[in-house]
């Protein structure tokens, strides 16, 4: 197999040429160990060794640093500054996250696997853009006047939370944090933050940058550590008024049961899905191949929002499904330092052996393998680009979401049939369609059930347009001015007026 002969690369990786710099949990303004002084490792996917040593937050750890984002907001200066002035400390966090875009790419790309190339160009970019777009709403959010019925006036006035809590993904590190944090941070909140155990650093390295940047110390404190110690005891803390959670379904219940069990802390969630790739008979062959590989294939699968459900009209199956395995045989995989190679390791060995199970279901099932379905080198993550066809709706290929460079192919017949298809999943975050026929596409968008619907493209996101899902793919829209609406309380005050 092709593959192999990449591979040999992933053997030779780059040192990354920065060391890394700050790998204590970030509270208060300083970096400190754990009270318990306990440590974890964060390993380098694409060879499986030890890559840093992380302080491990525990619950007492978790305490201090609520205390800390607590007593950072009602002493303030964070929330009391005016809009404008916190929009321009976070332009100045935009503009150390600019400066310093080759070292946090390199820190990512070690972290998590993913292609230097897209840290660089993809996630620091977007982060940037990201921060900028809440940095300039931080002025501009006001509420509004009333007069009552009788001699009274009414004002709506926004205010932030105070605490909000944070629990995040391994699958876009820096965007991730960068989504809650500046969006938290804008609104006049104080964060508590925990990255995922599997890629800590950038968080902590971007930390450095925001207490560079002004951003007081208390308001920002990010807690390495694992999801069922130190993300449990964000999502039951009697102490933090709101919590944000991306990743799983499955954890998604836990923290809204947390939630509720606790405070009744209101909760947002971008969870899972299983995002249908619809294309249609009149769409340019060449370019559905493209998009379908890229809308399934980037980031190794890792996407919340993968085309992970290619429906494929009848009459070009045979023809896509050709052109789809050329184009997947094709991809480079291997050392992710490597100019040209797009495809890197799993984030780390439980993704990597549940993602080559559910090849094995797939087998098992009776969908057929054309191509990839096995390991790529002696060490790290690496899994080749997998595709199988003949999959049915009810095949666990079909259902559940991966998480791994696995396209699943089906054939549809109708529009009305695809829809129905379509629909028929607990998850609803994305769905695109390809073709040249507008009202086709137009019906599409209206009928799916989720929060994203792309025409004729894929995986197109902009800091100003919301994002977030349907149904069991969570709730609360992240982008715009939705972002920093989700992190602030709606205050009505009422008083009469004199001689009216
Ligand atoms: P995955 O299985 O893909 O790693 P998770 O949903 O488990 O996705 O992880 C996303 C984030 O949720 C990580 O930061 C993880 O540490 C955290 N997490 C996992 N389990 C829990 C839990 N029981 N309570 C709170 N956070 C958790």
């Amino acid at each position: 197999d092709g593959h192999d002969m990449h591979a040999a690369a992933a053997t030779n990786i780059q040192p990354a040429g920065f060391p890394i710099k700050y790998t204590k949990l970030f509270i208060d303004g300083e970096f400190v160990d754990a009270i318990s002084g306990k440590t974890f490792q964060s390993l380098n996917p694409s060879t499986g060794e030890l890559l840093a040593t992380v302080a491990e937050a525990d619950v007492a750890d978790v305490n201090k640093a609520v205390k800390a984002a607590r007593k950072a907001f009602e002493e303030g200066p964070w929330p009391r500054l005016s809009g404008y002035e916190r929009g321009r400390i976070l332009h100045k966090f935009a503009d150390l996250l600019e400066q310093n875009e080759d070292e946090l790419a390199h820190l990512e790309t070690l972290d998590n696997g993913k292609p230097l190339f897209n840290s660089r160009y993809m996630d620091v970019v977007s982060g940037v853009k990201y921060v900028r777009m809440v940095a300039g709403w931080a002025d501009k959010v006001t509420g509004q006047t009333f007069k009552l019925d009788g001699p009274y006036q009414g004002i709506s006035v926004y205010e932030p939370y105070g605490v909000i809590g944070a629990i995040i993904p391994w699958n876009f590190p820096i965007l991730m944090f960068i989504v809650k944090v500046a969006s938290s941070l804008a609104a006049g909140n104080s964060i508590v933050i925990k990255p995922a155990e599997q890629t800590p650093l950038t968080a902590l390295y971007m930390a450095a940058l925001a207490k560079q940047a002004g951003v007081s110390d208390g308001a920002l404190n990010v807690v390495p550590g694992f999801g069922p110690i130190a993300g449990a005891s964000i999502a039951s803390h009697m102490d933090i008024d709101k919590v944000g959670f991306m990743g799983s379904t499955h954890v998604g219940r836990l923290i809204m049961e947390a939630a509720a069990k606790s405070n009744l802390k209101p909760v947002s969630l971008e969870l899972g899905g299983k995002s249908p790739l619809v294309i249609c008979e009149d769409a340019d062959l060449d370019t559905a191949v493209e998009i379908a590989n890229g809308s399934l294939f980037f980031n190794m699968g890792q996407c919340c929002t993968a085309g992970s459900r290619t429906f494929v009209q009848e009459s070009i199956y045979e023809a896509f499904v050709n052109k789809a395995i050329e184009k997947a045989k094709k991809i480079v995989i291997g050392d992710p330092f490597k100019v040209g190679v797009e495809h890197g390791p799993q984030v780390d060995e439980k993704q990597f052996k549940k993602t080559l199970d559910y090849i094995e279901s797939g087998k098992a099932e009776g969908a057929r393998l054309l191509t990839g379905g096995h390991s790529v080198g002696k060490q790290g993550y690496f899994i080749e680009p997998t595709i199988f066809t003949d999959v049915k709706d009810d095949m666990k290929i079909a259902t559940d979401e991966i998480f791994g460079p696995v396209m699943s192919i089906l054939k549809f017949k109708t529009l009305d049939e695809l829809i129905k298809r379509a629909n028929d999943s607990k998850y609803g975050l994305a769905a695109s369609i390809l073709t040249k026929d507008i009202d086709v596409a137009h019906k599409f968008a209206r009928s799916l059930r989720v929060g994203t619907v792309w025409i004729n493209c894929y995986h197109v996101y902009d800091q100003s347009v919301p994002f977030g899902g349907y149904k069991m793919s969570g709730f609360g829209r992240e982008h715009g001015l939705a972002s920093l609406l989700s992190h602030m309380q709606l205050k009505s005050i009422i008083y009469p007026l004199k001689d009216s």
